[in-house]
């Protein structure tokens, strides 16, 4: 009787011990890091797969390794940087000459291209000569950089003087003026096999923009990043799980070795510094805004933000304050967070349907609008 008493608490410890081992998950060390990268605060939370000595080294290196990716997005992305492929394509179209493209870019400007047509165009890759008249970045961060030099700011009688002149807002004129250099409808790829879809085809090709047209990747540059995350976290087997931040966009992957859903705070437009409320998401995923309350500048009691409508060459006035889609592809996701909030509501709504995304929408009088999916994940606080 004692000795089977005896097994059964043994029987039991083993069981607590499996149930412990379960409840516990699979052993990973946390890493954190936060940086700046691509005009933006990035902030990485990884879990490693690997504990002990090694963790530190392992963990370090996957979060230096996504520092590079960004990096490296931003160098090639950039309208801003001489040296960055799409200020190269900018500079050849400057002097009426065709940019040249390898094939893997050929078929990812198609991608962007085809958005664009899909978005009717409130998604537009071609409105380098409006944001550059508009200069939101520059302004919304206080350094006049592109209306004013500093000279000529410090050149103005006074320093209020000078920023208002920094915070002009471009007149009529040159807003129509600058419209007549965008237009994605004008860019062609060009050679043997464009429109080739075969990912082995290695043809070289070129891009053909119009004189005085130039590039303005910046809706979708995080999104190309967060395809790239994603795919070296996929193949890093030293990650067991990661939640990454770069700006609006947040990617997530795995999980924290216990099995737990990740929650997504979803920021209220209405008042930045709080949430309206988070998704609950299991695993890999992307989760995307666009918000008026991101990068803007106000004079005269009016908020210019950088979302631009292309058809009016002013900061889109639809009625939305935020966008949010919650997909798997960056590059769809960027640029559909972006066209949506330039469309209003009910067309956004059809484009999500479309491109099989879920989409919430924070309405200028804060309402809320989503699919069905995001209904099921989006808790509101
Ligand atoms: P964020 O970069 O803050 O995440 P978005 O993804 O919406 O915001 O991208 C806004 C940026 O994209 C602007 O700063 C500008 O460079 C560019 N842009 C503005 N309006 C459009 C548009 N209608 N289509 C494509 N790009 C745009
Ligand atoms: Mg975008």
């Amino acid at each position: 009787m004692v000795r089977k008493g005896y097994r059964y608490i043994t029987l039991l410890l083993c069981v607590g011990m499996l149930l412990g081992l379960t409840a516990c998950g699979k052993r990973v060390t946390k890493f954190n890091n936060a940086s700046v990268s691509m005009g933006t605060v990035i902030s990485q939370t990884v879990y490693m797969s690997v504990t002990g000595f090694g963790a530190t080294d392992a963990g370090n290196t996957a979060m230096a390794d996504i520092n590079e990716i960004l990096a490296q997005i931003d160098e090639t992305y950039s309208w801003r940087k001489d040296t960055a492929r799409i200020a190269k394509i900018n500079a050849a179209a400057t002097a009426g000459e065709e940019g040249s493209l390898t094939a893997e870019q050929a078929r990812e400007f198609q991608i962007l291209l085809d958005l664009c047509k899909q978005t009717d165009g409130a998604f537009d890759i071609s409105l380098g000569a409006l944001t550059r008249l508009w200069d939101i970045d520059s302004k919304a961060t206080g350094q006049p950089a592109g209306q004013l030099t500093g000279q000529e700011a410090g050149q103005a009688s006074g320093r209020e003087e000078a920023e208002q002149a920094a915070l002009m807002v471009p007149s009529e004129t040159e807003i129509r003026q600058a419209l007549l250099d965008c237009g994605y409808e004008k860019i062609e790829i060009r050679g043997k096999t464009a429109g080739n879809t075969e990912v082995d085809s290695q043809e070289e090709q070129t891009i053909y923009l119009p004189q005085g047209m130039s590039l303005d990747l910046g809706a979708v540059a995080k999104g190309i990043a967060s395809n790239q995350v994603m795919e070296y976290l996929h193949e890093n087997p030293n990650v067991h799980g990661a939640v990454i931040s770069l700006g609006g966009n947040i990617i997530t992957y795995g999980d924290r070795g216990d099995g737990s859903s990740w929650n997504v705070g979803i920021v209220n437009p209405l008042d930045p510094d709080t949430n309206i409320g988070y998704l609950t998401l299991k695993g890999s995923h992307m989760v995307i805004t666009s918000g008026d309350y991101e990068r803007f500048f106000e004079t005269g009691g009016q908020r210019y933000h950088h979302i631009l409508d292309p058809e009016t060459g002013y900061p889109a006035d639809a009625g939305i304050k935020s966008v949010t889609i919650w997909c798997q592809d960056g590059i769809v996701g960027d640029a559909l967070s972006t066209a949506c909030f330039v469309v209003g509501t009910e067309r956004a709504l059809e484009l999500a349907e479309q491109y099989e995304v879920e989409i919430l929408i924070v309405a200028e009088d804060g309402k809320l609008v989503m699919s069905e999916g995001m209904k099921k994940v989006l808790t509101v606080q």
